[in-house]
């Protein structure tokens, strides 16, 4: 029996550009310890708190079949946050409650696309965008953002590609980039989206880890709230990654299809997640910036070994646990560089290009390893990039 191309097809037969960190993981199980800036998860789990309250809900008996759409009291809470975050009149009507932002990003897309449409999305781009595109049976379509233009997509390249297609996806903060979207670029991507009659569907789980400048939502600007659909997770900004939960805030009206979409799904979030997730918002913002606290402080680390050499260079990064660095003076691919660093010093980066064509010649690091660790790792790559030049 052959499966649907549908679901064979969500790679496309090439690569998923995690081949790195997968050789990575084997040298690990194979006893080699590997100092790993690959994968975006905290080096912290879940505060004990949170798990408490999740273990209170669990034996109070939630546990049972929660409400599809999530339940009320949380997606009061999300709505309340979202509007004192955006200024959109926000209410309940407005939010679905979803295991996580990747599956609010293929609801987003189902409810964006028909089978065989054109969805939009900005390259470099984190790495299960194209593949959730197919897997709502659309065709992605990438739009470079240019490491000259520090990776702001330009109004002007979304637009000639906008041919044909129903919606734009766009993620600030930025993984793999680190780079937060200014207002200006924002304001040129609600224009495409008018112009071109474009859903926008706007990834905003890295929205509290911001160093410099201010996160927007794109829903927040002239018009856009009939067109947006937001999706959110406290996966990033709550450190509960694997509880899977997260939401989209959009139209009344599309929030009630999702909701079937849902029924006949996921058929919801459990309960007891749902009650810890209430709890984890209502610690509020002093608790995520806790959170985002290590990844800023890393951030300024790396900043300041990178400011003693001239052969690596940060693409300036407002936000996000993640540093895009430009590796073009070795003359090395960052796939190249991704693997001799490996090879040499046992630690792991993911190569640029396994987010797109317009990240090559760069490389990927997580702020995720403990704050010694990380500068050592981060020196050791700066004089590993002198050898390389030097050897060339
Ligand atoms: N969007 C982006 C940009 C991400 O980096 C991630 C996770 N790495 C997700 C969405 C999905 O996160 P989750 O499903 O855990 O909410």
């Amino acid at each position: 029996m052959q499966p649907s191309q549908r679901i064979t097809g969500i790679l496309e037969g090439g690569s998923d550009g995690w081949e790195v960190f997968n050789h990575a993981r084997a040298m690990i199980a194979s006893g080699t310890p590997v100092t790993e800036l690959t994968i975006g998860e905290h080096d912290i789990r879940t505060a004990a708190p949170i798990l408490q309250d999740m273990h209170r809900a669990a034996m109070g008996g939630q546990t049972g079949y929660a409400s599809v759409p999530g339940i009320p009291a949380l997606r009061d809470a999300v709505a309340a946050r979202v509007q004192e975050r955006t200024g959109v009149p926000t209410t309940r009507a407005n939010v679905m409650i979803t295991p996580g932002g990747q599956s609010a990003l293929f609801s987003a897309h189902t409810a964006a696309l028909d089978p065989g449409d054109t969805a939009l999305f900005i390259d470099p781009f984190y790495a299960t965008y194209p593949g959730t595109v197919r897997a709502a049976s659309a065709l992605p379509r990438a739009v470079k953002a240019h490491a000259a233009n520090a990776f702001q997509p330009r109004a002007a390249d979304i637009a000639a590609q906008a041919g044909g297609a129903k919606s734009l996806l766009v993620n600030s903060p930025n993984n793999p980039t680190g780079v937060v979207y200014s207002r200006e670029t924002l304001e040129g991507i609600a224009q495409v989206c008018t112009d071109h009659n474009l859903w926008l569907i706007s990834d905003e789980v890295y929205d509290t880890q911001v160093w410099e400048g201010a996160h927007i939502s794109p829903r927040s600007m002239d018009g856009m709230a009939e067109r947006t659909l937001v999706v959110g997770s406290m996966s990033k900004s709550h450190a509960m990654t694997g509880s899977r939960i997260g939401w989209i805030v959009g139209p009344e009206a599309v929030i009630a299809h999702l909701i079937n979409l849902a029924t006949h799904t996921t058929y919801g979030v459990p309960g007891f997640i749902q009650e810890a997730a209430l709890f984890a918002l209502a610690q509020g913002e002093a608790f995520e910036a806790q959170i985002a606290e290590p990844f800023r402080r890393r951030r300024d680390l790396a900043l300041c070994v990178l400011a003693g050499q001239n052969m690596v260079r940060a693409v300036p990064n407002g936000g996000a646990m993640y540093m895009m660095l430009d590796i073009t003076a070795t003359g090395l691919s960052g796939e190249a560089f991704a693997y001799s660093l490996l090879e040499h010093h046992k630690i792991a980066v993911m190569p640029g290009e396994s987010f797109g064509a317009a990240a090559a010649g760069h490389i990927r690091v997580a702020m995720t390893i403990e704050d010694g660790a990380f500068k050592a790792a981060m020196a050791t790559l700066c004089t590993h990039a002198q050898t390389l030049a030097a050897t060339r």
